[in-house]
């Protein structure tokens, strides 16, 4: 009922954050130390469940971040310039809180966090038609978004031709690592199907351990990332980083020909 009235009165992006701040009251009930989101900086007992099949201690209470999204923001802290003002970045689907810390440092203009759902980004951006000029970004940080995208080489080809020489995409997405070959079935076509068959209702593959070859081209230099592994052991439990599947950071930089 809740929900209807919800659905009925308010927008999309009302209403996601309104999902916020209700799961910020709930997380009253998380109280405790064991675990630490650098996303919102806060500790809890312990993190929520999520997934189809869910995985534990996977989503944090109070800001709803996700093992991967916090990860990869150790990551750019540590390893990138993506907060040094100045930088173009564009960020596909872009999550809340990455997003909400990027563009605290970025100058105007320079951050665009795009989203095909407008509820969901400042700028509808379709990735295998990006609406910006050659060599134009410093970075593409672009998570968990390949493996929805039917014509996924345009949408990798797209982003090599807006990034500027020497500028990076920083690209995850979800891996099945006994699998050396991406899984794509023209059959399965509901998300029934792709529930069954790729582990997610809107996933059009599923990827292999072949994603980084995936995503090389002639001007590029791909490098597969396993960042857990720079964390010392109790970082990683602290932080509940994931077990890879989800986690891994393909670092892809655009070389000169
Ligand atoms: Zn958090």
């Amino acid at each position: 009922m809740i929900k209807k009235i919800a659905r009925a009165l308010l927008t999309e992006r009302q209403r996601n954050e309104l999902l916020i701040f209700l799961s910020q009251l709930k997380s009253l009930a998380y109280t405790g130390d064991t675990f630490y989101c650098n996303c919102c900086n806060k500790t809890f007992s312990k993190f929520l469940p999520y997934g189809n099949q869910p995985r534990t201690n996977a989503r944090c209470p109070w800001c709803l971040s996700l093992e991967r999204t916090r990860l990869l923001l150790c990551y750019l802290e540590r390893e990138t310039s993506v907060f040094t003002p100045g930088k173009k970045i564009l960020h596909f689907a872009p999550e809340r809180m990455i997003r909400k810390k990027i563009r605290q440092k970025a100058r105007r203009g320079d951050y665009i966090a795009a989203d095909l759902n407008p509820a969901l980004g400042d700028m509808v951006v379709d990735i295998t038609k990006i609406p910006f000029p050659e060599e134009y970004f410093d970075y593409i940080i672009c998570s968990h978004v390949l493996g929805h995208v039917p014509d996924e080489a345009k949408a990798i080809d797209e982003m090599y031709r807006v990034l500027k020489p020497g500028g990076e995409a920083l690209v995850m997405t979800v891996i099945d690592l006994s699998n050396p070959a991406t899984y794509e079935n023209r059959d399965v076509t509901t998300p029934e199907e792709r529930l069954v068959h790729y582990g997610e209702p809107d996933l059009v593959r599923l990827h292999g351990t072949d994603f980084g070859r995936r995503l090389q081209r002639a001007n590029a230099q791909v490098e597969e990332i396993d960042y857990s592994l720079r964390l010392t052991e109790a970082e990683r439990r602290r932080l509940s980083t994931g077990n890879r599947e989800r986690e891994l950071i393909f670092r892809c930089v655009k070389t000169t020909l």
